[in-house]
């Protein structure tokens, strides 16, 4: 055939320049992020043999180690989003007909316990209205009677607002011999975590929330019991793209070559970091009461630093609020999500976002939604 038979012709859309507005992203990720990293976005593309791509890689590596506080070797960074690297982690470390435990208190859990269903695993749900804790001893009862191979907790449930405490967790997984999965999508680098102390076997997080990094990449750490589990499987995992053998080698973290890679991470200092997000949120809290508005997580010290939700104020409708602030102040904040919707109002700042001018940006938009939305009687 000739280059004249093509029937369809090339897309207007295609010849227009492509226009991305500036936009407040205080919602609960994307995340704005700093010049500097999108100025990296903007650098040559090598190739995934290169040696300096291997130095980059090595980097990637360290820095997720550093910000997973682990001395995991097992330690990479998908591409995908938080969702691939959920499915990474259960997909290797889960073969089916196995049993799974997992923590629904919000949306996270429900999804992992849906992808671990749909691989063929025997999931055990353990149920709380969003935002509500599970006592060690619910776990262990609960990991007795079911005889789980992998437990799923979220440490920053972003549905809720809540941050899930850790300790103690791990030392019930071990003795009852099950794997423990944290998704910290949405706290890293906002909220302390302790992979290797608190005993945490796999633990994912997603690129686009308190990393400062676009969306597209996922750190994910595998310690030596996940991968004494996910290497001795009888059947290979369901997914080609996600199978660890193949990701653990392009990383040269099989003791074999080093290869492949992603860009990801501008987090310079975690603890710096979780001190500016706590701060900031404390601000925040109290500009929220000030308006007269009820934080949805009433324990404080329990709210997550990244995500805060807030009660939908008594007479309005949440989506009119929300889209009057897109509509008035080019600012992005959202309604629940999952069991949560209708029930709260989440404002996100983090990462380069984490500044007192932007809460107070934050909190003006707010005050000027509930002046001029209308509200009703009932
Ligand atoms: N887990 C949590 C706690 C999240 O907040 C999110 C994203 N909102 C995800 C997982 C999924 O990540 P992604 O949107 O990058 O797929």
């Amino acid at each position: 055939r000739s280059m004249s038979s093509l029937t369809i012709p090339p897309p207007a859309a295609l010849l227009r320049p492509l226009e991305v507005p500036n936009r407040y992203l205080f919602g609960p990720g994307p995340s704005n992020v700093p010049p500097r990293v999108l100025a990296a976005g903007g650098r040559p593309i090598i190739g995934h043999l290169h040696p300096e791509m291997y130095e980059i890689m090595n980097d990637i590596k360290k820095g997720i180690q550093y910000i997973f506080q682990t001395e995991n070797n097992m330690t990479i960074s998908m591409s995908g989003s938080g969702h691939a690297a959920m499915e990474c982690a259960v997909f290797n470390t889960v073969e089916p007909g196995e049993s799974v435990l997992v923590a629904v208190n919000g949306i996270w859990g429900e999804r992992v316990a849906e992808i671990a269903e749909r691989m063929g695993a025997n999931v055990h749900r353990m149920v709380k209205t969003p935002g509500q804790l599970f006592s060690n001893t619910e776990i262990e009862q609960a990991m007795a009677k079911h005889k789980p191979v992998l437990f799923f907790l979220t440490h920053g449930e972003s549905s809720a607002g809540l941050c899930h405490p850790m300790d103690g967790i791990g030392d019930i997984c071990q003795k009852h011999n099950c794997l423990f999965l944290v998704d910290t999508v949405a706290s890293m680098g906002a909220a302390p975590i302790f992979m290797d102390s608190q005993k945490i076997d796999i633990l994912y997080t997603g690129s686009q929330k308190a990393l400062n990094s676009p969306p597209g990449t996922a750190p994910i750490s595998f310690n030596e019991r996940a991968c004494d589990k996910m290497f001795n499987r009888k059947t290979k995992p369901v997914s080609y793209l996600l199978d660890m053998t193949h990701l653990s080698n392009y990383w040269g973290c099989d003791g074999q070559t080093v290869r492949v890679t992603l860009q990801c991470g501008a987090l310079r200092h975690n603890g710096e970091s979780w001190r500016q997000h706590k701060e900031l949120a404390a601000y925040l809290y109290k500009g929220l009461e000030d308006l007269g508005l009820t934080l949805f997580i009433r324990d404080k010290d329990l709210r997550l630093p990244s995500v805060t939700t807030i009660a939908i104020p008594k007479g309005y409708n949440w989506r009119e609020l929300l889209v009057y602030m897109m509509k008035n102040h080019n600012m992005e904040m959202t309604g629940g999500l999952g069991p949560s919707i209708g029930m709260v109002m989440r404002i996100g700042l983090m990462g380069y976002n984490c500044k007192k001018s932007n809460a107070d940006m934050a909190l003006h938009a707010l005050a000027d939604a509930l002046k001029n939305c209308k509200k009703s009687k009932v």
